[in-house]
């Protein structure tokens, strides 16, 4: 469980980097007035191992650690059985780094949960943010994926807020409710989303979220099928969700074009490809001028997505999130993208997490752990030397995102 390094010079490279002051360039963590008063037990903890149980075969789903009725121990009796199938993958590896340097725990058990419940509580005060993120792990700025811009920190943590998914009614309405506004035709929708850039602007959000997904060239008169979902409550077709989604993007990069915000995008990691950067070339290549940033390496479609950031000058890629799902996919992608995307377009580091940020730590380490063992290898193959791999991590880590997200 613990980091392995084979060598002197990925020792060396390992050192270096856990001396660098960093930019954690991708969270969803919560304003920490939030994280203080949520109702936290033990099993908060186990954010993306929750996922590989439900793949294993529980049957309770990924909401189950924040569901509430159950006791501490009622969850773990539940979970437990599923716990020895996916205590050796890479989720519960970075889980278990986390848990041994903040609480003293190697594994899941009975006693383990009752320490780890009582300490998860104790954590939940008013400066823990910067004691797990800056004192603990270097971080110098978080960015992160706030579900509005309300509450946060806005100098310790930037934010970048979603934009609008519209393709539906019911959608429609939250959207509505969100803004404050009544919507009953195309013109006074797209008004509001102009108005939802404008505020998240002047808000000082620092960039916008989105999912790649299909979003097809607008067909001739498509203004009938938005007017369509305002007035009907019947949930379109694939298709015609697709035209929606396509729609809505363009015009919130029509009203985010000209001011200077960067559109990250989730890409990769779900099973049915939905999300296949592929799918959002050509909308990227139509912006020009406002920067992408695609995220997780495309996981597992690293080639696909480092491919895109070769060729378009205004897409960039990030590696957030991407040795979270395996670090041999990540390690072996990464020693891949050293040979053909330009080093000033990399992003090196994002934790993504949701509530806990003492999970953060675990990821990190793997992350210095997998850069040491990808630089050392170019390095005994002389494709670079010490200084210069050390120098493409400090720009990975801290001066891209902070050029290309202005933190
Ligand atoms: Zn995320």
């Amino acid at each position: 469980m613990d980091i392995h390094l084979h060598d002197e010079m990925e020792q060396r490279i390992f050192d270096e980097l856990s001396k660098m002051t960093i930019i954690d360039a991708h969270e969803h963590l919560r304003p920490e007035a939030e994280f203080i008063k949520a109702p936290m037990d033990w099993a908060w903890l186990l954010q993306y191992v929750i996922n590989d149980m439900v793949a294993a075969g529980f049957e309770g789903g990924v909401y189950f650690p924040y569901s509430e009725g159950l006791s501490p121990r009622e969850k773990w009796e539940k979970l437990k059985p599923f716990w020895p199938a996916v205590k050796h993958g890479q989720f519960a590896r970075i889980m278990l780094l986390g848990l041994k340097e903040w609480f003293g725990v190697t594994d899941l058990n009975e006693q383990t949960i009752e320490h780890l419940d009582r300490e998860v509580r104790r954590q939940q005060r008013a400066g823990f943010y910067k004691e797990a993120l800056v004192r603990k792990c270097g971080i110098g700025k978080v960015i992160s994926n706030g579900k509005t811009w309300e509450g946060y920190d806005h100098d310790f943590m930037r934010v970048i807020v979603n934009i609008p998914q519209i393709v539906c009614q019911k959608q429609l309405r939250e959207f509505e409710q969100k803004m404050g506004r009544t919507i009953r035709s195309v013109a006074q929708l797209e008004e509001a989303l102009a108005e939802y850039v404008e505020r998240a602007v002047a808000a000082g959000c620092v960039g916008f979220k989105t999912v790649v997904q299909p979003v097809p060239p607008l067909p001739q008169g498509i203004a009938p099928l938005v007017q369509h979902i305002i007035d009907n409550p019947a949930i379109p077709s694939e298709a015609q969700r697709q035209q929606l989604a396509s729609w809505v993007h363009r015009r919130c990069l029509d009203a985010i074009r000209g001011k200077d915000k960067i559109v990250a995008a989730h890409a990769g990691t779900y099973a049915d490809l939905s999300s296949h950067p592929v799918n959002f070339y050509a909308l990227m290549e139509e912006y020009r001028d406002i920067q992408f940033d695609l995220f997780h390496m495309g996981i597992p479609l690293t080639r696909e997505t480092g491919n895109i950031a070769k060729h378009l000058p205004n897409v960039i890629v990030n590696l957030n999130g991407a040795a979270l799902t395996s670090q041999h996919m990540f390690e072996a992608g990464l020693q891949e993208w050293l040979d053909f995307v330009p080093v000033n377009k990399v992003i090196g580091f994002g934790g993504d997490y949701q509530w806990m940020p003492q999970l953060v730590w675990g990821h990190l380490q793997i992350m210095r752990e997998s850069f040491a063992k990808v630089f050392a290898a170019r390095i005994r193959r002389g494709m670079i030397d010490f200084d210069a791999s050390i120098d493409v991590l400090r720009q990975w880590l801290w001066d891209n995102p902070k050029r290309y997200y202005r933190v």
